[in-house]
């Protein structure tokens, strides 16, 4: 069997001076009454005003270039934020997908025009992106999409369906995989990646209501939708290997353990005066596996940082990760005599409903944990 090492990453003097800057922030947001903690805000909790908000901080696209409206800071410091705004449990999802992955998509392979037109609104926080993946018939097997983008002139006319696509209904743009040849011997081939306008004709998003009632994710549905040639992403053909590209960005970040952090904080307020050497014990083992994952987290950022593409740790993170987002359920329904609701007026009843409510997708987005497991058996040659 092949080893697994992640480097063993300090944070810097600086990052922990911006964490003392991003609390302070938070605090004061929290009392002005801009939101109240919520779980897994990453995905369902938008707000255009708070993620403006954060860009006019310069907390988004913090390590692009300048000249695309970053701020040229190191990954580690991006670290910081992100896991600030997820442990506040603060409404960050308009901007999450532009932030996480479309900037860093565009600047390794966007056109400089598209470079120069996105990348500086991103950073502002004032446009946004869905992840046009998963279709009604391909999920884990994503090559099999079948929407497809057919050469007109000097535009793509593109046909088909995406499904589950968080966030569509507020966003600008729709990075979305689509067919440009047919499928050959290799599905993996002749697939690329575009830049949907969601506003253009021919363009339907229906809503698909989470248990929680609310609306989250969507069917987007592609008629006729007249694309632009110079919105294609990269090369024409190189989709697949550029959208697994991405997946090390989206699963390994401090979103795949802190979904339910929110509600571990309120379990912790709630038994801060119990005697209980059971409760000790069972938060103490909570705490312990968080900071081994954000030890994990840090290294595979740290790899990012020097170019490296770790797909086998990110794998990793996201399947310990979504494991530990559950066992905080399971701990605090244990601990807590309780009443889950998402209406309740008890934070920890609230919270509890949300965590509850929202886990089943934990383990299925981006990428399933059998999916994942796969990938990690066969990057360790144990498959
Ligand atoms: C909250 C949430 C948000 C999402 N947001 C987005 C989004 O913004 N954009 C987007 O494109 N998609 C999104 N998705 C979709 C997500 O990426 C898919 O649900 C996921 O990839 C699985 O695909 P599927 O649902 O078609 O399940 P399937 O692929 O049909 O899998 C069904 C079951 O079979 C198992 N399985 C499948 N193949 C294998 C195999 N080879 N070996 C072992 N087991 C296997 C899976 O693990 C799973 O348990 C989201 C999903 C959720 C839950």
């Amino acid at each position: 069997m092949k080893e697994l090492t992640l480097p063993n990453i300090e944070l810097p003097e600086d990052a922990e001076f911006l964490r003392k800057e991003i609390r302070e922030f938070l605090n004061k947001e929290r009392k002005q009454g801009s939101f109240e903690p919520k779980c897994d805000t990453w995905l369902g909790g938008y707000s255009a005003e708070f993620s403006r908000k954060i860009g006019h901080q310069g907390w988004l696209g913090m390590t692009w270039p300048k000249k695309y409206g970053g701020h040229e800071r190191s990954a580690l410091e991006r670290f910081v934020v992100t896991e600030e705004l997820l442990a506040a449990g603060a409404p960050v999802a308009a901007h999450w997908f532009g932030d996480r992955q479309t900037g860093p998509l565009l600047l390794r392979y966007g056109t400089e025009e598209q470079k120069q037109r996105f990348l500086p609104l991103l950073a502002k926080g004032e446009i946004y992106f869905a992840i046009g993946l998963s279709e009604p018939n391909s999920g884990s097997d994503l090559a099999s999409v079948s929407t497809r983008a057919k050469k007109s002139g000097n535009k793509w006319i593109v046909n088909g369906s995406k499904i589950w696509t968080s966030g569509a209904h507020h966003a600008h743009y729709m990075i979305t995989l689509v067919r440009t040849a047919p499928v050959g011997d290799k599905k993996h081939e002749g697939l690329s990646q575009i830049l949907l306008d969601l506003s253009a004709p021919g363009i339907t998003i229906r809503p698909i209501h989470l248990m929680t009632g609310e609306h989250h994710f969507n069917e987007v549905i592609m008629e006729d939708v007249e694309v632009s040639e110079d919105m294609i992403i990269g090369k024409e053909g190189e989709g697949w290997k550029q959208s697994l590209a991405e997946l090390a960005y989206e699963r390994s970040g401090p979103e795949r353990f802190m979904s339910t952090y929110p509600l571990l904080e309120e379990l912790v307020r709630r038994l801060s005066d119990s005697d209980s050497d059971y409760a000790k014990i069972a938060v103490g083992r909570l705490v312990a596996r968080l900071w081994t994952l954000r030890k994990m987290s840090l290294g595979v950022a740290g790899l990012l940082e020097q170019g490296k593409s770790p797909e086998i740790a990110a794998a990793l993170v996201k399947d310990l990760g979504t494991e530990y987002e559950n066992e905080i359920i399971k701990v605090a329904r244990l601990l807590i005599p309780s009443n889950p609701s998402v209406t309740a007026e008890s934070s920890f009843d609230a919270l509890l409903a949300q965590a509850i409510l929202h886990a089943p997708g934990f383990t299925l987005r981006g990428g399933t944990t059998e999916i994942l497991r796969g990938i990690i058996a066969r990057g360790l040659g144990v498959r």
